[in-house]
């Protein structure tokens, strides 16, 4: 069995479970592997109640001394209370609708719990410890592994699969000897077999980093091979009428920075060489039209643009947009996505080529067209930082002259830039549109909600709709987090009856999603509730509060992102953020939200306060997403991977003579990252 083995090759896996291990995009034994813990429960730190710890859960060591008759509370919901002694002092432990307990548990028998305690009626209490017999004392105090449940999946159960995949599966390394010595890194084999059971949780450490590098290595060394294989040299184009005539149309004048934008963007596409240029600006700060100024130059050069946006309801929007300027000045755009029917999308083809079409607006769709055009001047990306960036590179390919223009709205700091974009040169937009009002945001625990309802049903009653926001789709028993199903059930049925609830999440179809997001903008749907997959730049102007719960649980650049969605109109904009975790720390990172507006700022603060930040943090820092690094959490491994990658590439290095196994598994990352 080697990585790229299906995982029904897997002891115990069949047809049924794998089939819900697809659904969580597990395919291979690689794909299985790589799903890393999401935290670990270490059961080695042993406490008797006169030490208990109030913050951390620990393993005590206890006798049941006496059973209390089953409660029932309100609708299904019975528990149970058992006494406790540790030896010295009583305590209890409670269990909600696990009825079994009651004869598995046996009185006089001693037991390994481990939970985190509170004091309650002058008593330690455990609700819902994990518990162990007596015999299992082994693995009552070693570290364990806490999964997320994968497609339906339970976490007991995809532990053993790991388990087993991890006995007979071949991991050949990566990393070449040189730079795991270098380093002190673990081989992936090694890292892997450690993540999944370490002996200490200090050993994980290591051995994420070891995976980081390696992941990272890969990341450096596709890029740097794309860079290499790209040719200077690009097409002169110069011709702005069209873009005056633009400009001249639009109801607005340029704001200072997007005038500086378009004046270094006007440069590199008027100059031979190939454009390779990245703006970035705040969600509103108006880098569509620099997009629609570069396609019309582009066109009036006697060129075709293709502008790749990161979702169908997205690249609607820009269609629509697009088509109201060019039409009346006979250019011809065209959309198309993965709902294009197959008969549209050839006609759109076969104009493309012929040069009656100069502008095809669409999705990732895009680059499995197969184009052929070598008129094709501009490659416009509206990342929205949703792309990988070999996704990127791949439309790129399409024609390898042609300029490049990639937009974010997730801009990261200078030092970021270099090591993620090279050579990439980097407008940056510091000015809104005027007008535009600052969104007021609170920060919210969970005794603030009953008050936050109270808001919002007065926000309602105002005519105004809602965005709220929700870190899952279903609940989740090892997450006590707010999903989306729950409180649109809540919503719907109980607190804002009265009113029209949608819910939008990444599970349903596309044509789904659309009914829902047309219904909220026609205001058919008052509350749209939705996992951040509808995160990217929708346009409701009377959509003016946005509530996230579990606020903590997303990437600031996620949040601030989120947050552009409201206050696109002349009224107020008001954005909650719910968390119910009390460190210090969570709160802090919210609290800088509170405080600016300013995209940059909130990335560079976050940044401070991340640096080497938490072992797992959420490692979702709203840029390029990594199967295991954190761009943000390990920049200094990123630093390091990119100057290796550097060495590598400069000596001619990778090839399959001297790292055989290096190279194949950049071509595996390539081919991954890229992979639709
Ligand atoms: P983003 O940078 O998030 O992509 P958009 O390009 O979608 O922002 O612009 C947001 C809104 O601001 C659009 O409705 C656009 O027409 C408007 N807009 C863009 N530039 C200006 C400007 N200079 N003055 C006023 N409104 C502008
Ligand atoms: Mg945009």
């Amino acid at each position: 069995m080697d990585l790229s083995s299906s995982i029904l090759e897997i002891k115990g896996i069949g047809k049924k479970i794998a089939e819900k291990l697809n659904k969580a995009s597990v395919f291979t034994v690689e794909d299985l592997l790589y799903t890393l813990p999401i935290r670990y429960e270490d059961g080695s730190v042993l406490k008797d109640f006169v030490h208990a710890d109030f913050d951390k859960p620990a393993t005590y060591f206890v006798r049941l001394v006496e059973k209390k008759p089953r409660r029932y509370l309100k609708k299904g919901l019975s528990m149970q209370t058992f006494v406790i002694s540790d030896g010295a002092r009583k305590g209890e432990m409670t269990f909600f609708n696990m009825p079994y307990l009651d004869r598995s548990l046996k009185v006089g028998e001693d037991y390994y719990i481990f939970g985190k305690p509170k004091f309650f009626r002058n008593r330690l209490s455990f609700s819902a410890p994990k518990f162990f017999d007596e015999a299992k004392q082994k693995e009552a105090l070693a570290v364990s592994p806490v999964y997320p449940v994968l497609g339906g999946v339970g976490q007991k159960a995809t532990a053993r699969f790991i388990q087993e995949a991890l006995r007979d599966v071949f991991i050949p390394p990566v990393v070449p000897r040189y730079l795991r010595m270098r380093y002190g890194l673990m081989t992936e084999a090694e890292a892997l077999k450690v993540l999944h059971g370490p002996k200490q949780l200090n050993d994980a450490k290591v051995a994420l980093q070891s995976l980081i590098f390696s992941e990272f290595l890969c990341f450096q060394l596709a890029l740097g091979r794309f860079h290499q294989s790209k040719s200077e040299a690009g097409f002169s184009m110069e011709k702005t009428d069209l873009a005056e005539v633009i400009l001249s149309k639009l109801p607005f004048e340029l704001t200072e920075g997007q005038k500086e934008a378009w004046k270094d963007i006007q440069q590199d596409m008027a100059s031979p060489n190939r454009m390779e240029r990245l703006v970035q600006g705040d969600v509103g700060s108006g880098k569509t039209v620099l997009a629609f100024l570069a396609m019309a130059t582009c066109v009036a050069s006697g060129h075709q643009a293709l502008f790749m946006a990161p979702t169908e309801i997205l690249a609607k929007q820009h269609y629509e947009e697009a088509f109201d300027l060019f039409m009346p000045l006979g250019v011809r755009v065209e959309l198309l996505t993965g709902s294009t029917k197959e008969s549209k999308k050839k006609i759109i083809r076969e104009n493309f080529e012929s040069g009656i079409c100069d502008v095809i607006i669409g999705t990732h769709a895009l680059f499995n067209e197969d184009l052929k055009s070598d008129r094709i001047g501009l490659t416009i990306t509206d990342e929205q930082h949703r792309f990988g960036v070999m996704q990127r590179e791949a439309l790129q390919e399409k024609q390898s002259k042609s300029d490049r223009l990639i937009m974010t709205a997730t801009p990261i700091p200078r030092s970021l830039g270099i090591v993620m974009y090279g050579n990439t040169k980097i407008s940056s937009i510091r000015t809104m549109p005027k007008g535009r009002k600052a969104v007021q945001t609170t920060v919210i625990n969970e005794s603030g909600l009953k008050g936050a309802y109270d808001f919002m049903e007065r926000f309602l009653k105002s005519g105004q709709q809602i965005y709220v926001v929700c870190p899952l789709i279903e609940e989740n028993p090892d997450f006590p987090l707010h999903a989306a199903e729950a409180v649109y059930k809540y919503f719907s049925e109980d607190r804002f009856k009265n009113y029209s609830v949608g819910l939008i999440h990444g599970a349903l179809s596309s044509e789904e999603k659309n009914a829902v997001m047309e219904a909220f903008q026609k205001n058919e749907v008052q509350i749209l509730i939705s996992t951040t997959v509808i995160e990217v730049g929708v346009n409701v102007v009377n959509a003016n509060l946005l509530f996230v719960y579990d606020a903590d649980r997303f990437g600031l650049a996620t949040l601030h992102q989120l947050r552009g969605r409201v206050g696109r109109g002349d009224q107020a904009a008001y954005c909650i953020l719910h968390s119910a975790n009390d460190s210090l720390k969570a709160d802090e990172r919210l609290r800088i939200m509170e405080r600016s507006n300013d995209g940059f700022y909130i990335a560079e603060e976050d940044m401070k306060l991340r640096g080497g930040g938490d072992f797992f943090g959420t490692r979702q820092s709203g840029t390029v997403e990594f199967r295991v690094g954190d761009l943000f959490e390990n920049m200094d491994i990123m630093r390091y991977a990119k100057v290796e990658a550097d060495a590598i590439l400069e000596g001619g290095h990778l090839n399959a003579n001297e790292e055989p196994d290096l190279l194949k598994a950049v071509e595996a990352y390539e081919a991954r990252t890229r992979g639709i």
